[in-house]
């Protein structure tokens, strides 16, 4: 995937109807969403009775962060290099795979194996180094798998879990030889033996960063497989990138941010792995990597942190929770939105990161239920931030979106939503508005057969049931819980 690529209506249209009319991936989606919904919902109420507050403390941890970005980075970075690290700063993604490269050329490395990384992903690293000649593998099984197909990861948290296990068998087969497998235990074993022997003898690891702790200079990375711990550790060259709104102010700040980031992305307490680095091996230490460098990112980050509303988009902390509760995402999946980051989330950073002009379509992949503001647990108000980019597309926001262009505009669009703003804005024409729906919406799939606009939209869509009051809406509802 490019990302200076313009991506059209067209090509969303194309790709999302393909992807709607994927059962298989569909049926994927559903159950993996289905699970990981329960986990968390399960987890929540039995040990969690403190959520809320939980929520509001994460929220004002990275709050108080985004609020003097610069200094805490200065004094991440003077803690830091204290301990030994090297920092480096990036503003754009070419900068990053510059310094990684040049990193590596000076070293004599041709293979760098990587833990798992969106920010790698977002500065489009694989491809990069691919071009160089140098070989970035990955080392997570999600990630992994995807490599091996040539496909981008289709969620943030979990890679490959468009794929069920029967597929990663036929991977496996295919792709490395394996014996045809299918039971969970088996795939991690081929998994295993094959990264164990990439794992021999590699000189440069590469790696994300979940929180970087500014008090401390160190860095902390969250991991369930032990493949983060071996690209970090086993390796004589540690290389990793973080993104500026990484940084948190103190471990204690941290460990709170880690408490909401586990039960969020996947439903435990705690991961397998938790990974406190606080500097390259010592003197009289036995193993630990002998350099360590940390490219700090900004690619655009600044100009997000610059705006009054979306710079709360940088308190993520990329949990995905608010991808597997979407009702958009769990329908098309990751890649529909041909973009790093998608969900809920991507809809917000994308085009603030890549351009407004390039991505002009992703703020329609949301039907606003607000989900995704009740389940993020820093309390990232998604849907305003989603509605406000939908403004911005239609001439109405606030003009703070890079790489907005004229040519996106769409005058259809631009009446609808002022019709639409009209009705919500007044009582009485919003009941009368229920009404008249309540009683020609069932003639709708009738009236779709013939009318092509209805037709076209009607082909993925059942019509909904409009409520004419209030209460029956509040009952079509009843036993919806996401808490
Ligand atoms: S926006 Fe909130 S829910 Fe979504 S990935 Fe980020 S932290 Fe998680």
């Amino acid at each position: 995937m490019t990302h200076t690529t313009t991506h059209s209506d067209q090509d969303y249209e194309k790709v999302i109807t393909e992807k709607l009319g994927d059962a298989q991936l569909r049926t994927n989606l559903r159950s993996a969403m289905d699970t990981l919904i329960h986990k968390r919902r399960d987890l929540l109420s039995s040990r969690y009775p403190q959520w809320e507050r939980l929520r509001e403390m994460g929220k004002n941890a990275k709050l108080k962060v985004l609020a003097q970005l610069d200094m805490y980075l200065q004094r991440f970075e003077e803690n830091a290099t204290r301990n030994g690290f090297v920092v480096h700063y990036a503003s754009t993604a070419k900068e990053a795979n510059d310094i990684i490269y040049d990193l590596a050329k000076q070293k004599g490395v041709d293979r760098i194996l990587k833990g798992k990384s969106m920010a790698s992903e977002e500065i489009g690293l694989n491809q990069y180094m691919h071009e160089k000649g140098i070989v970035a593998k990955e080392t997570d099984l999600g990630e992994l798998i995807i490599q091996l197909i040539d496909e981008h990861p289709v969620h943030i948290v979990v890679p490959a879990i468009h794929k069920n296990r029967h597929q990663v068998g036929q991977i496996f087969q295919e792709k490395l030889g394996a014996p045809l497998e299918s039971e969970p235990e088996k795939l991690n074993g081929i998994a295993r033996k094959h990264m164990r022997g990439e794992f021999e003898g590699f000189k440069m690891g590469l790696s994300g960063v979940n929180f970087a702790i500014a008090n401390e200079g160190a860095i902390w990375l969250v991991e369930n497989e032990g493949n983060g711990r071996m690209c970090t550790t086993a390796c004589d060259i540690h290389v990793a990138i973080c993104g500026i709104e990484k940084m948190v102010e103190s471990f204690e700040d941290a460990a709170i941010l880690n408490n909401l980031l586990c039960p969020s992305a996947v439903g435990v307490p705690i991961t397998c792995y938790q990974n406190i680095i606080t500097g390259p091996r010592q003197e009289d230490e036995l193993d630990g990597p002998k350099e360590v460098h940390i490219i700090l990112l900004d690619h655009n980050r600044s100009n997000i942190l610059a705006d009054e509303k979306y710079y709360r988009a940088l308190s993520c902390i990329r949990c995905g929770t608010c991808l597997n509760h979407c009702p958009v995402y769990d329908k098309i999946g990751g890649h529909a939105y041909l973009a790093t980051y998608p969900g809920p989330i991507g809809v917000v950073i994308t085009p603030q990161l890549f351009g407004l002009d390039n991505y002009a379509h992703i703020a329609n992949l949301c039907s606003l239920c607000g989900r995704c503001g009740e389940v993020c647990p820093v309390k990232i108000p998604l849907p305003e931030l989603i509605r406000d980019l939908r403004a911005e597309k239609s001439h109405e926001g606030r003009g703070v979106v890079r790489g907005y262009k004229d040519t996106q505009h769409s005058k259809l669009e631009e009446l609808s939503m002022r019709a639409f703003a009209k009705l919500a804005c007044n009582g009485g024409l919003w009941r009368t508005f229920l009404k008249l729906s309540g009683w020609v919406a069932p003639l709708g799939k009738w009236v779709g057969v013939y009318t092509p606009v209805l037709k076209h939209w009607l082909k993925h869509r059942e019509m909904p049931v409009v409520h004419a009051n209030l209460h029956a809406q509040v009952k079509a509802l009843e036993g919806v819980v996401y808490e």
